[in-house]
């Protein structure tokens, strides 16, 4: 069965959305995404170099913020792949992205409590 490609309804025929709002925008949702990727990334090798920095001075709060800053950034950039967009639609695929998000920063924030 074919799901639309943004809200994830099922869909017949051969369109890849149910209407044309979902088409346009499914088609803002990723112009936006294409300019955040580099913002992602970057942020993420921030976050995973200081998390390595955490691993080297056998520090867990170094370790912890690291994964903070890493959760934060999921949160802010739920940049999500084609394969789960193509599952999910867009639009649960982020809502998962970001649950992704609160979990890293629930297990930094359980790092530096105990
Ligand atoms: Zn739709």
């Amino acid at each position: 069965m074919k799901r639309c490609k943004f809200c994830g309804k099922p869909i017949d025929g051969p369109a890849d959305f149910c209407d044309h709002d979902c088409a346009e925008s499914y088609r803002h949702v990723t112009e936006e995404e294409q300019k955040k990727v580099k913002f992602f990334i970057a942020g993420m090798l921030a976050g995973f170099l200081v998390m390595l920095a955490g691993v080297l001075f056998l520090s867990d709060a170094v370790i912890a913020l690291g994964i903070l800053f890493m959760g934060g950034v999921v949160i802010a950039f739920p940049f999500t792949t084609p394969e789960t967009n193509a599952l999910l639609g867009c639009q649960k695929a982020r809502v998962l992205g970001r649950a992704l998000g609160v979990l890293l920063v629930a297990v930094a924030l359980w790092m530096w409590l105990f």
